[in-house]
């Protein structure tokens, strides 16, 4: 690894096109404007900029791809900046939240309480009487959750919508990050499943259905398409010791998007006719359930840029520098400190020199006083000048609220919707 920093040879794998992203005179375009422009609108960087026309086109392409019958939730973990939750709302047909937080912001953005599932492991007490107040459907992650539930529907009188999250009994192969199989603190294990259901009916809670999620920013599209039948069938076996008719189903997603050189987008059309098939058996076992997806970083991803400026630029020993206003502090993947095992660089760019060729490699650093905090890693980048503006893509998900902002006491970066 060490031998491998310092060998002066372009990276055979390259980073998927940005080509999401129109380009005038070498200039990027965000939201029909140029990024020089926008960064005065702004008023200062770093920034992250949300681009409404390409969160807008993500939604109708997966739709067009997925049967007419499954449902689209939005996942806003994946980013719960309120203007964007609010634009989302009216794209997909419901939100997935996993505090009282992210909630209120749901609610506020005038999502339909009927579309809006809480799932997530230590729920307070407190968050389950909000969530039945608020008539949503919480993804039961435990058996302990049952009994505040109860008391909240008792005390409000309103039954709480339940639905359980089930830990199934396989893994999503490929994906970023498991969250299902196994031993886990997410959800109830599979064969707990049956008792909780006997349970929850028992404590006049209304149960509505299952919820699978097997794991994260998962580029194969077969593995995905596993997944989904897994889940699926699963839930036909848990439904057969279900107290009332199933009504909805939540295969999860874990759709996920190209960071990395070497990474391709995933291709919809064998998860498309997948769904297509598992909605036609639904229709017979399952008569009276949706079934739902919920996306995260497969839907806002794409759509966001964070953008810094260069604040230095320096040569030590032969490799190339430059520093910026931006860094791990806002952008933590980025960094590589978000779950990576091994550092990979996320696409960058130059927003005034997107057609200009790279002449050599450079490292992107933050001000931060860390060795952690680096933007990209000996990127083949045309040659850079202070003030000029750097664009990490593939950033409109699991960015500023997933990284440590007070560290280091450096300013906040700002963030808008274009
Ligand atoms: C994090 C999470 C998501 C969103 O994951 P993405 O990789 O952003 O799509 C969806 N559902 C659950 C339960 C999650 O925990």
């Amino acid at each position: 690894m060490t031998a491998e920093r310092h060998a002066p040879v372009r990276p055979l794998l390259q980073h998927a096109e940005m080509s999401q992203f129109a380009v005038r005179s070498g200039e990027l375009v965000v939201g029909g404007m140029p990024l020089t422009r926008l960064a005065a609108r702004v008023g200062q960087t770093p920034f992250y900029a949300y681009d409404r026309g390409l969160l807008r086109s993500r939604v109708a392409e997966l739709r067009s791809a997925l049967p007419a019958a499954v449902k689209l939730h939005y996942a806003m973990k994946a980013n719960p900046m309120p203007a964007l939750v609010c634009f989302m709302a009216t794209l997909v047909d419901g939100i997935d939240v996993a505090s009282a937080g992210e909630l209120q912001v749901a609610l506020d953005a005038g999502a339909n309480p009927q579309e809006i599932s809480f799932a997530g492991p230590g729920k307070r007490d407190a968050e389950l009487r909000q969530a039945v107040a608020a008539g949503i459907l919480v993804n039961l992650e435990s058996a302990r959750e049952l009994r505040p539930l109860a008391a909240a529907s008792e005390e409000l009188g309103l039954p709480a919508r339940v639905a359980v999250r089930v830990n199934p009994d396989f893994e999503l192969k490929g994906s970023g990050m498991k969250m299902g199989g196994g031993p886990k603190p997410f959800g109830v294990d599979a064969e707990a499943v049956p008792a909780l259901m006997r349970d929850i009916a028992a404590a006049g809670l209304r149960f509505e259905g299952f919820h699978l999620f097997a794991g994260s920013q998962n580029l194969r599209a077969e593995a995905i398409c596993e997944a989904q039948r897994l889940s699926y069938a699963l839930a036909v076996r848990l439904a057969a010791e279900a107290p009332t008719p199933i009504l909805t189903v939540n295969l999860g997603g874990g759709f996920g998007i190209p960071y990395f050189p070497g990474e391709r987008r995933l291709d919809l059309a064998p998860i498309g006719d997948n769904l297509a098939a598992l909605v036609e058996r639904a229709a017979r076992e399952l008569p009276e359930a949706a079934l739902v997806l919920e996306l995260g970083r497969f839907l806002v991803g794409e759509a966001g840029i964070y953008v810094c400026r260069v604040i230095d630029s320096k040569t030590s020993r032969g490799e190339r520098f430059v520093v910026t206003d931006g860094g791990m502090h806002h952008h933590l993947a980025a960094s590589g400190n978000f779950g990576q095992v091994v550092r990979r660089n996320y696409p960058v760019g130059l927003g005034c020199q997107m057609t200009a060729a790279p002449n050599g490699l450079t490292t992107v650093t933050g001000p931060l006083c860390t060795p952690l905090d680096k933007l990209a890693e000996q990127a083949p980048l045309a040659d850079v000048s202070v003030g000029e503006l750097v664009v990490v893509f593939q950033s409109g998900a699991y960015g500023i609220t997933a990284s440590p902002q007070q560290f280091l006491s450096h300013p906040p970066s700002a963030e808008v919707l274009v």
